[in-house]
């Protein structure tokens, strides 16, 4: 009958959502003792380099996680658990420090970029983190940048904006991340000083046959010089990429090309000694 169904159905549907539920949970829970241990943590840095100079101007750290068992798991699977589970606080607080950490010894005096969450936006507790990694470091506030994404101001944007203006009265400089994809970029845009927007990699990997993607990228540019901010292309992975991102006005490129992330010295010996397994490689 179709009650019957109906409840075979719900139980299906039921025994999926319970296996995902404790996959999440077992996910939180070595997350959990991972940020306490610090084992299997690991920030990369990836190169942002200047198309003038080409000098390397920022390395943007990107966070990395080993699970014992699964090997790496992309931070686009736990970013959200960490959010979701109140843990991208302490997560955030650690990339902090050991960003400003790393950059303090950086010789070429490049600055940092800090991807901060939505989550840790609004609640007042970033400029504390900010200030603390600071200190701790020793590192110059103008040689930290932090990048947030549009979405992140899409909640309640007035205590966002004011978390980041409470940053950027430090010294510390602040992106706009993945432009493009979100919305209302122009009102964030007359809300905020950014110093810098980073085009987001989907317009740049399609602009080299696509015209109007070519154009919203040539746009973007053109805007950033106007305003007078840095404009990133992301997601250079060819030479046609960096060509045609040069050609339509972008002052500095991050990518493959350019440089993959890649774990700091101190990290390479132990990440060589982690036993991975075959279902997950890819970094
Ligand atoms: P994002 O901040 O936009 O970072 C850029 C992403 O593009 C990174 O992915 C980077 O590895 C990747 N990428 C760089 N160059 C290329 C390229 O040439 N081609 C392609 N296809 N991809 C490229 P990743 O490391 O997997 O990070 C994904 C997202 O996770 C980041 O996007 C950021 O939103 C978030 N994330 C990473 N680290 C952190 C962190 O420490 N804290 C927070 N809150 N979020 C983070
Ligand atoms: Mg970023
Ligand atoms: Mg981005
Ligand atoms: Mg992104």
């Amino acid at each position: 009958s179709a009650k019957a169904a109906g409840k075979r159905t719900c139980r299906l549907f039921g025994a999926e959502m319970e296996t995902r539920l404790h996959e999440r949970l077992h996910l939180e829970a070595k997350l959990r003792a991972a940020l306490c241990t610090k084992d299997g943590l690991f920030l990369f840095y990836q190169p942002i380099t200047d198309v003038r100079t080409r000098r390397v101007t920022a390395r943007e750290g990107l966070i990395r996680w080993h699970h014992p068992a699964r090997g790496w798991i992309s931070p686009a699977e736990f970013i959200p658990i960490a959010e979701e589970s109140g843990l991208i606080r302490d997560l955030g607080a650690w990339v902090l420090r050991r960003a400003c950490e790393d950059a303090a010894t950086w010789t070429d005096g490049a600055r940092v970029a800090v991807n901060v969450s939505p989550r840790q936006l609004g609640t007042g507790t970033l400029a504390p983190a900010v200030l603390e990694a600071l200190l701790a470091s020793g590192l110059p506030p103008d040689r930290l940048e932090i990048e947030v994404t549009e979405s992140a101001l899409l909640g309640d944007e007035k205590a966002g904006l004011a978390d980041l203006r409470r940053i950027r009265d430090m010294g510390v400089r602040v992106a706009l991340d993945d432009f493009g994809t979100g919305f209302s970029s122009l009102a964030h845009l007359r809300a905020f000083p950014f110093d810098k927007i980073k085009i987001d990699g989907s317009f740049v990997r399609d602009a080299v046959t696509r015209p109007d993607c070519a154009a919203i990228v040539g746009v973007v540019a053109d805007l950033g010089r106007r305003l007078g901010v840095t404009t990133v292309a992301e997601g250079v992975e060819t030479t046609a990429h960096l060509d045609l991102v040069i050609a339509e006005g972008c002052t500095e490129v991050q990518g493959y090309l350019l440089g993959r992330p890649e774990p700091r010295d101190a990290d390479v010996a132990t990440i060589a000694g982690l036993v991975t397994p075959a279902t997950r490689t890819a970094l």
